[in-house]
C-alpha cells in the first residue's frame, strides 16, 4: 500500500519557504505544473491534510495563492480576505492551521494595487466614509497605516501602504500570546510578503 501523504514528515520552515519561492519562480517562467487531478492524490488527501505553508491574502481576483505559488492539492491552506485583515474568525483559522495541521509557515501576503487599502487611505486622509460592512472591516487597516507624504505620487502611497498593512497583520499574529509561544519555539516561521500584480513577482518583505 503506498504510504499516506499525510504521514509523510512535514518540511522545516525554511524548506517550505523555499518551496513557495521556487513555485513562484515556475509560475514566473511559464512552468507551472497544471492542477491535474489523479485519483490517487485525492484518494490519499481523503485520508487527511498536510498543506506545507499557510497563507493569508487577500480576495481579489488576480491573487490566487496556489496559481502564483504553483501549488496543489493539499499543499496550501488558504484565509482569503479583503485586505488581508485579521478578525477573530479569521485568527481561528490561522490558529487551527498552527496548532491541528501545524504548518511550519505562515505568509501574509498583501499585493499592488489593493482596492481594500486604497479605500482605507482614503479614509485616513479625506474622511471618506465608505458602506457600513466595507467600513468596518477598512477600520482593521486604518491603525497600521503610516502617515504618508502628501507630495508622494498616489501610486507610490499605495504602495508604502499595502507593505504598511501587511506588517501591521504581523504585528497582530505576532503579539498574541500563541504567536508568541510558537516564534519562542523556533519550528514556525512568519513572514510577509507582496505580489506584484503587474509582473507576477512575489516579494518577501525583509
Ligand atoms: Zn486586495
Amino acid at each position: 500500500m503506498a504510504t499516506l501523504k499525510t504521514h509523510l514528515p512535514l518540511p522545516t520552515a525554511d524548506e517550505a519557504f523555499q518551496r513557495l519561492i521556487d513555485g513562484n519562480q515556475r509560475f514566473l517562467r511559464g512552468e507551472a505544473r497544471f492542477p491535474t487531478v489523479q485519483k490517487e492524490i485525492l484518494a490519499n488527501l481523503a485520508q487527511g491534510q498536510q498543506p506545507y505553508a499557510t497563507i493569508l491574502g487577500c480576495s481579489d481576483s488576480r491573487v490566487p495563492p496556489e496559481l502564483i505559488f504553483d501549488a496543489g492539492f493539499g499543499e496550501l491552506f488558504i484565509v482569503r480576505v479583503a485586505g488581508n485583515v485579521l478578525s477573530a474568525e479569521i485568527m481561528g483559522s490561522l490558529q487551527y492551521a498552527g496548532s491541528h495541521l501545524h504548518t511550519p509557515l505562515f505568509v501574509v501576503l498583501g499585493h499592488s494595487g489593493c482596492g481594500a487599502v486604497q479605500a482605507a487611505l482614503e479614509t485616513q486622509q479625506h474622511g471618506v466614509q465608505h458602506r457600513v460592512r466595507i467600513q468596518f472591516l477598512i477600520n482593521n487597516i486604518l491603525p497600521g497605516l503610516p502617515n504618508l507624504d502628501p507630495r508622494l505620487p498616489p501610486s507610490a502611497q499605495l504602495e508604502r501602504a499595502v507593505e504598511a498593512n501587511v506588517r501591521w497583520t504581523l504585528r497582530q499574529l505576532l503579539e498574541t500570546p500563541e504567536g508568541q509561544a510558537r516564534m519562542a519555539e523556533g519550528r514556525m516561521k512568519l513572514v510577509g510578503a507582496v505580489y506584484e500584480i503587474e509582473s507576477g513577482c512575489v516579494r518577501f518583505l525583509p
